[in-house]
């Protein structure tokens, strides 16, 4: 899928694994996260190899809009009446935290990444007291949050919610240039893990410590990942001949949308939904709000992205599971992994340097909090039980992740599985796990 990341900016391709080999840490995934742990744990001296199935940023972070912010929707009041004060104090600060170390790192490395300053706005039409009680709970958390009603967008808002000193960036000039003194082998995707050992087509590597930064944890157990959470699908358009826009805006309601400028381009997004489900036309849908907002726009390229969403709303970022005391996890950033990629990189290197941290608790994969995760764990288990239910019948496209019945999403031509969002090209190959092979194409192929 052609992004304007990936049409702007050609990562040199790396070799594959060229046999057995032995290392301190194995980082699987080279996405941000992986890139920017497997950084941090060279700068603390560690030997890291990161193993990247296709290549580096062709994953979901090809697909982002890049905003770095610590405002992540309505975020802090949930985070306030689930979790309590430390929890949204340590979200805000580890947010914060992270933006200001990519501009420190991005500064002292003069990495050219079109990093950029701006302010974040959530913004709504319909419920200003949302947007109140979120101000509310971010300015009690530190965050100098300020109320508005007049923005730059082409329609009125009801209110919006400004955070300054937030930024952007592009994330694949970002990894060109972070990844260019660490050892990453492309097209060496991991096929199993075992203890200490991982198996790839090339030959098995043998760590100390191993990270799963690969978006999706794929082993079934332990962790149990795949109970703990989905995906979700965004669409974007790059659209030309449109104003710029100063701030980065984000729709809390419903149907809100995401708006970012990137150079001359303004990127428009929105159309969420779990993947898997049918969305009939998210492009077209977008198209025509894009031309009624702004008449003279024409869409360059478009695309979707998934992310995945813990049925608590914060991220695992940590130890994997209390049985495997040396595997590691970063995922569930909710479509917000550049901040969470930081932090991932901050905490996951602490632990394996066995520093002290002061804020890996609230994100540790090994917390359980039923009432945070109640109403998604209900729609999370019926969707669940549903795809696996339909995949029993005869002549269907079946997600060999756990047997799923796949839907067509006839937007992007590709298969998605609704239970827990791997996602395959129309004649059934892998564009995305946690399936880690292609799926038996079948007559029944649009
Ligand atoms: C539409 C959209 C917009 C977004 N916008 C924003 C935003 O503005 N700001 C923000 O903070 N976040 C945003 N996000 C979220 C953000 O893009 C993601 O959270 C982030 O890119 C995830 O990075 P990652 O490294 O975890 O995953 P990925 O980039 O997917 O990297 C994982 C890598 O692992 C590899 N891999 C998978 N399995 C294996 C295996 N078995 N062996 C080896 N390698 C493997 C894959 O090939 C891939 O390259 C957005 C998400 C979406 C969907």
């Amino acid at each position: 899928m052609k992004t304007i990341w990936n049409q702007t900016c050609r990562i040199p391709r790396r070799n594959e694994l060229p046999g057995n080999l032995d290392t301190e840490v194995a980082i699987i995934g080279g996405g941000l996260a992986g890139i920017l742990l497997a950084f941090y744990l060279a700068q603390e001296g560690k030997q890291a190899v990161v193993l990247e199935a296709s290549s580096i940023g062709s994953g979901q972070t090809k697909g982002t809009t890049a905003k770095i912010t610590s405002q992540h929707n309505l975020i802090y009041q949930k985070l306030l009446t689930d979790f309590g004060e430390s929890a949204l104090n340590t979200y805000a600060r580890s947010n914060e935290q992270a933006i200001r170390e990519y501009k420190r790192l991005i500064a002292a490395r003069s990495i050219s990444c079109c990093f950029e300053t701006k302010p974040a706005f959530l913004y709504t039409m319909k419920h200003p007291d949302a947007i109140h009680m979120e101000a509310m709970a971010a300015r009690s958390a530190g965050i100098p949050a300020t109320e508005v009603t007049d923005t730059e967008l082409p329609f009125a808002v009801k209110r919006a919610l400004c955070f300054p000193e937030q930024a952007s960036f592009h994330p694949l000039k970002f990894l060109e240039a972070l990844c260019s003194t660490l050892t990453v082998f492309e097209n060496t995707p991991v096929l199993s893990v075992k203890d200490h050992t991982l198996i790839t087509p090339h030959g098995r590597v043998t760590a100390n410590k191993i990270v799963f930064a690969c978006h999706y944890p794929f082993p079934l157990v332990p962790g149990y990942y795949s109970f703990r959470m989905y995906q979700e699908q965004s669409y974007v358009l790059a659209l030309d001949h449109v104003p710029e826009l100063k701030g980065m805006y984000l729709g809390t309601d419903p149907d809100g949308l995401s708006l970012r400028s990137a150079g001359k381009y303004l990127l428009f997004g929105g159309q969420n939904c779990r993947t898997g489900h049918p969305n009939p036309a998210p492009y077209d849908t977008l198209s025509s709000l894009a031309r009624s907002f702004f008449p003279q726009s024409q869409a360059v390229s478009h695309w979707s992205a998934q992310d995945c969403m813990t049925l608590d709303s914060l991220p695992f970022i940590g130890p994997f599971s209390r049985k495997k005391p040396d595997w590691y996890v970063a995922t569930g950033f909710g479509k917000w992994g550049m901040t969470f990629s930081m932090i991932s990189a901050h905490i996951i290197t602490g632990l394996i340097c066995q520093k002290k941290l002061p804020w890996k608790n609230i994100y540790s994969p090994l917390r359980f909090r039923l009432r945070p995760a109640a109403p998604r764990l209900a729609s999370h288990c019926a969707e669940s039980s549903m795809g696996l239910l339909k995949g029993l019948g005869p002549n269907i496209m079946r997600c060999p992740h756990m047997g799923c019945r796949l839907s067509w999403n006839s937007a992007d031509s590709t298969w998605d599985c609704p239970c827990h969002g791997s996602r395959f090209d129309r004649l059934g190959h892998l564009i995305a796990g946690p399936a880690q092979t292609s799926c038996r194409p079948h007559k029944l192929i649009p």
